[in-house]
């Protein structure tokens, strides 16, 4: 059965000159279908290089938006218009807009993680694997909103040693990661290497020994001459890690960091998806201009090594 779709996804595929992008955190069918797999803001740069005239974005809304505000030539699908982000729905345009006002002088700085609306009010955008780079590109006089999840903000407040305003949103998938989990995972595999992602909460990256986004796991796992690591992040991140290292063991560090909304993403979905043309993300222009600068901002001051991390 399987084999019959994705034989039909690859017609459709060419019919519509389509490009198929899939999240590191995709389940592994889609990862396998895909052009292209990495992080949220990997893939959008790959939809704005490509000659392709459709992209289906097997993500969440906040990716496929990105996308868009990339690339705007350029239809961009997600398979299922409920696949979205409660961290990037944690702060809104208008909740965004009274912590600037509370905060004038202030420089805002959102995550990737955010709607269209939140980045265009915001003066940098930056990933997990920039984070650190955009906050310290900003003048120490300048106060930083930083938006919206929480984690990944301290994390940055630590390595920049800046004292940042942080929103108090989080990633529900990553903090059902406990430090129980990573002490017990420890306990039973002592020689693994513990790697977490930078939006687990504190205790559980003060157990790791290294804080990395997905795409840096890959980079790390990939150098390493270790033979086994805990991994701290949605569990869909194992299939690349292991595609890559067939010989190194990856444990997830929880069973349950689980992210409901990167599963909605079915094989049966991504033929629909091109035989409907659906569903369409697009991104009001004056919102998507303004949400560009905070993109641009971010991609000139990183050098471009780290533009595709
Ligand atoms: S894993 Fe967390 S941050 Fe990523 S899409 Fe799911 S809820 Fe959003």
């Amino acid at each position: 059965m399987d084999e019959k779709l994705i034989e039909k996804i690859k017609r459709l595929k060419a019919e519509r000159k389509a490009m198929i992008l899939a999240h590191n955190y995709q389940p592994a069918e889609i990862q396998d279908l895909a052009d292209f797999c990495g992080d949220s803001l990997g893939l959008s740069i790959k939809a704005a290089e490509t000659d392709a005239q459709v992209i289906v974005f097997c993500g969440v809304q906040f990716m496929a938006e990105t996308a868009a505000i990339l690339s705007p030539e350029r239809i961009v699908l997600l398979p299922d218009k409920l696949a979205g982000c409660p961290l990037a729905d944690m702060i809104t345009a208008e909740q965004l807009s009274e912590l600037k006002q509370k905060h004038p002088n202030a420089l805002v700085v959102c995550y990737v993680n955010s709607s269209a609306e939140v980045k265009a009010q915001s003066d940098y955008c930056c990933t997990s694997s920039n984070a650190v780079e955009v906050v310290n590109s900003i003048p120490q006089d300048r106060q930083i909103i930083f938006v919206p999840d929480q984690h990944l903000g301290r994390f940055v407040a630590e390595k920049t040693s800046r004292d940042l305003v942080l929103w108090p949103g989080y990633c529900h998938v990553h903090v059902v990661i406990t430090e129980a989990d990573i002490k017990n995972a420890k306990t039973k595999y002592p020689d693994a290497i513990v790697m977490a992602h930078p939006e687990c909460t504190e205790p559980v990256k003060e157990l790791s020994d290294a804080i990395l986004s997905t795409s840096q796991m890959l980079n790390y796992a990939k150098k390493s001459t270790a033979k086994q690591f805990i991994v701290a992040t949605e569990v869909g991140m194992l299939h690349p890690l292991k595609k890559q290292n067939p010989e190194v063991e990856f444990i997830p560090a929880s069973d349950r960091a689980i992210c409901p909304n990167m599963k909605k993403i079915t094989l049966e979905k991504v033929a629909w998806s091109l035989e409907d043309m659906q569903y369409k993300i697009t991104v009001p222009e004056e919102v998507r201009i303004e949400a560009k600068k905070a993109i641009d901002r971010m991609v000139e001051i990183l050098p471009s090594k780290m533009r595709k991390d």
